[in-house]
């Protein structure tokens, strides 16, 4: 199990590190800013929606490693997907991240899994949910995310 750690905290830096689609979205069409004053991260999601499909979707920002990778593996994992694929798969990261699964969620997931850890640290629920709130915000044509307190 602690390879497996070691593996998931190695993806977590090297997303960090080199966060995928970091960029602003000259086509994008919905965007919202997102702030976890807990932690001082603060990004912008940014989507082009085509109906109800991700046409494509980038983020910018600063924040802790976690919020960063979270933020980079959400644009991997979503583009290409409905909002309704989208907003199932945020149920499920939420319910890994906060430990509330039912344990399926890290088949279900597939890389995303990497932020089980995360539910060992409830401090830091809010710097690997940020992204996924901001996106809501973004879905829903809210300029900034509201970050409920039971994250
Ligand atoms: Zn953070």
């Amino acid at each position: 199990m602690s390879d497996l750690r070691d593996l998931y905290q190695e993806q977590i830096l090297e997303h960090s590190k080199a966060p995928r689609n970091f960029r602003e979205l000259g086509t994008a069409n919905h965007q919202a800013e997102g702030n976890n004053p807990l932690c001082g991260d603060r990004f912008t999601v940014y989507l082009q929606m085509d109906g109800d499909a991700i046409r494509d979707i980038s983020f910018q920002g600063a924040g802790c490693a976690i919020s960063k990778a979270s933020a980079s593996m959400m644009t991997q994992a979503l583009k290409g997907k409905t909002r309704a694929e989208a907003e199932q798969i945020f149920e499920r990261f939420h319910k890994l991240v906060t430990g509330k699964g039912a344990n399926g969620e890290e088949e279900e997931l597939g890389k995303l899994a990497v932020f089980s850890g995360v539910s060992e640290y409830p401090a830091r629920v809010k710097c690997a949910t940020l992204a996924w709130h901001t996106l809501e915000a973004a879905f829903e044509g809210q300029p900034e995310a509201v970050l409920p307190d039971e994250d």
